[in-house]
């Protein structure tokens, strides 16, 4: 434990949103070795301890740090691929996955940065091999890395040997991490990796009580490809011969076993119908939203309100910067309050424990409650209107983030006084 996390500090605001519980005026956290210990009034805090160090912020909203459920770091701002068309896109994404090696870990950094600056404190990174990891770990944010692997560039393709050496490598990138980084495997999508090694992977993470990540039913391409075995992914992933399954992509993803309460499902934009929210809600599989790629890629509207309603878990995720303007995961938010007609309070929810709960962390971070990691963002806005959080969220979504704060310490503030 770091000398700075050791300390007794009380976070104070004139407003202060646990999101778990009611708004508390001139509100405050205790926090003790980086863990809330206590939640309420500045004052009714100072009294019981007066010894505390005080970052009090007067003009502020103290509300929990956003959860990132579904991220990539390593792409560029200002040069991303053509939307419009997600088969398009990734065909040009893939064309220049050479040139893109010399700056992923360059971007990474800038990624990292942004999403600290827009007051994330824990993310869910994709990126292959694990690339990211080192970027993330550094950032100061908690969060996972999910290694993506594709078998047909390791060794001879056989699944058996591809699942091998992605678990071996997840171990060895585990080693030395910061208490709060964790990575895991991800089985990147239906048409990248074929069901054996899919099915392999996923049965390996439940045996082990690890974690899986994977993009489902992001495209009409994808449902194109797993349903018919035909279209715009299929033409780029020629020797991808899979596909054809005759299912929705849910439905195969449930088939080959990638389904299950450990599983973060990204996207799950394209054609998921009453059955495949039936099998999400009775796998007990997770989703991450990420609407504003969605738009970029035309690649539809994900069902989320009657997901929630059908008690699957979501949060929010950004993408990364080749298929979404930021990695302000506040502005995500909002877009989807926009986009579903969700009250702030909703949105607020989703940014912070309904991503903390997706990925399996909703006990540890999320919302501001004793117990809990002291993970916050201070946010320059004082609510007066019908709808505070809504307020908050427009302000979090505009830059208005002036501090963020993970396990108790400030990794980013550019408060005055
Ligand atoms: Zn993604």
């Amino acid at each position: 434990m770091t000398q700075e996390q050791d300390r007794t500090v009380i976070y104070a605001a004139r407003f202060l949103l646990p999101v778990s519980a009611p708004t508390i005026r001139d509100g405050a956290v205790l926090v003790r070795n980086g863990r809330i210990s206590a939640v309420g009034t500045i004052s009714d805090l100072e009294k019981d301890t007066p010894d505390a160090e005080v970052q009090r912020f007067r003009r502020h909203t103290i509300i929990p740090g956003a959860v990132n459920a579904h991220a990539h770091l390593g792409f560029r701002r200002g040069d991303a691929p053509e939307g419009g068309s997600f088969s398009k896109w990734l065909a040009r994404l893939i064309e220049r996955l050479p040139e893109k090696e010399a700056w992923t870990a360059e971007a990474a950094v800038d990624s990292a940065r942004e999403a600290v600056e827009a007051g994330t404190t824990f993310m869910a990174e994709s990126s292959p091999y694990g690339e990211c990891l080192p970027q993330l770990a550094e950032s100061g944010m908690a969060g996972t890395v999910y290694a993506e692997f594709f078998p047909r560039d390791i060794g001879d393709g056989e699944p058996e040997e591809a699942v091998d050496f992605i678990f071996q490598r997840v171990r060895e990138l585990r080693e030395g991490l910061p208490e709060r980084v964790d990575c895991q495997v991800s089985v990147h999508s239906p048409y990248t990796v074929d069901p054996e090694s899919s099915r392999l992977a996923a049965r390996r993470t439940q045996e082990l009580g690890w974690r899986l990540a994977v993009h489902v039913s992001e495209s009409p391409e994808e449902v194109e490809f797993v349903r018919n075995g035909t279209g715009g992914l299929a033409d780029i992933f020629g020797s991808n011969e899979w596909g054809g399954a005759g299912l929705s992509p849910v439905r195969y993803a449930e088939s080959i076993e990638l389904l299950a309460p450990g599983t973060i499902a990204a996207h799950l934009a394209t054609e998921v119908l009453e059955e495949d929210i039936e099998v999400l809600a009775r796998t007990g599989a997770a989703a991450a939203h990420c609407p504003r790629s969605n738009d970029f890629l035309d690649c539809g509207v994900s069902p989320v309100p009657r997901m929630m309603e059908r008690g699957v878990r979501v949060g929010m995720g950004t993408d990364g910067l080749w298929s979404s303007p930021s990695l302000n995961l506040f502005e995500e938010a909002l877009f989807a309050v926009n986009l579903h007609d969700f009250d702030g309070a909703t949105g607020l929810k989703l940014a912070t424990l309904g991503g903390a709960r997706a990925l399996g962390v909703g006990d540890e971070t999320g919302s501001l409650e004793a117990g809990k990691w002291a993970d916050l963002a201070v946010v320059e806005s004082m609510p007066s209107g019908m709808d505070p959080e809504r307020e908050v969220l427009e302000a979090a979504a505009g830059g208005g983030v002036v501090a963020t704060v993970v396990g108790g310490r400030l990794i980013y503030n550019r408060a005055e006084g």
